[in-house]
């Protein structure tokens, strides 16, 4: 294990491969109980904090939302120290007002996926029911916000419902109506199980999403192509890493959150009934709750 440190964690996504404003960037392998990361993580130097950078699809866009491997990313992050997490995402706009080239923060989560992704660090003679009514941090959401609002000039959603799909291919027309109808305001193939990852791992945790696109729900629009999102997404990221440095200069060193105590009371299983070999797979994220 690493013995490279850091206090904030950004996940980056589709047009946000590498944080070229990190200085002293070091390169970082970190293995985990779960397997590699994504990549290697990329750790350096932001407005004074240290900050890791893991590249969702890994480097040259080589995985598919399925195929993330998100509990080695989260993992590899609470490994290095991080305690807040910043998740950056290019999403479809399923609401005339959530325009192309706009930023959303969003509150609030739909879990459509469908393959069985792994949702959870805990199994195998633990078991752990987490909370995630709120699936993102609140403190965490109202700086990033306050970042956004005075490093870009860029429309800012304060809030939004993301509904993840499986992917990889994009939606049909009556999926996106579908989605319309339940209220839906994103669309993405990422926030789940990250979101619901973080919390058991006891992260603050928020997220970034970079409006691409109309989806397909707009008659008048053309089916969503990889090409055009790809040119928007170039423009977004802009604006993503000019609120990803404003954030890390603005965000307190002392991060006290509720997130950080997520588990607290959400372990069910009798603490002698736990195997050691679990107990000890998984000291990192639940040593100090057992040994309480
Ligand atoms: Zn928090």
């Amino acid at each position: 294990m690493t013995e490279t440190h850091a206090e904030v964690g950004i996940i980056g996504g589709s047009g946000l491969y590498e944080l070229a404003e990190l200085e002293n960037a070091e390169t970082v392998e970190v293995e985990t109980p779960f397997g590699s990361p994504s990549d290697a993580l990329v750790v350096g130097r932001l407005s004074g904090r240290s900050v890791a950078f893991v590249p969702r699809h890994g480097r040259g866009h080589r995985l598919t939302p399925t195929e993330i491997p998100v509990r080695a990313n989260i993992w590899a992050l609470k490994a290095l120290g991080v305690r807040q997490v910043i998740s950056i995402s290019a999403v479809g706009s399923l609401r005339e007002e959530y325009r192309p080239g706009s930023l959303v923060v969003p509150d609030q989560i739909v879990d459509w996926t469908k393959s069985g992704r792994p949702k959870s660090f805990f199994e195998d003679g633990i078991v752990v029911h987490t909370s995630v009514a709120d699936p993102y941090c609140g403190r965490l959401r109202e700086e990033l916000m306050a970042a956004a609002h005075s490093a870009t000039d860029t429309t800012i959603h304060d809030s939004g419902t993301y509904i993840c799909i499986e992917g990889p291919q994009f939606s049909t027309r009556a999926e996106s109506e579908l989605y319309r109808f339940l209220k839906m305001d994103i669309i993405g193939m990422t926030a789940v199980p990250e979101a619901k990852l973080a919390r058991e791992a006891e992260l603050c945790y928020s997220a970034l999403a970079l409006v691409t696109d109309y989806d397909c729900w707009r008659s008048d629009e053309q089916a969503v192509e990889a090409d055009l999102v790809t040119a928007v997404m170039a423009r977004n990221a802009d604006a993503a890493k000019r609120t990803i440095v404003r954030l890390v200069e603005k965000l307190p060193a002392d991060a006290a959150c509720e997130c950080q105590d997520a588990l607290a009371h959400a372990i069910i299983t009798d603490r002698a009934a736990v195997p050691p070999s679990v107990r000890e797979r998984l000291d990192l994220l639940i040593g100090r709750h057992l040994n309480a």
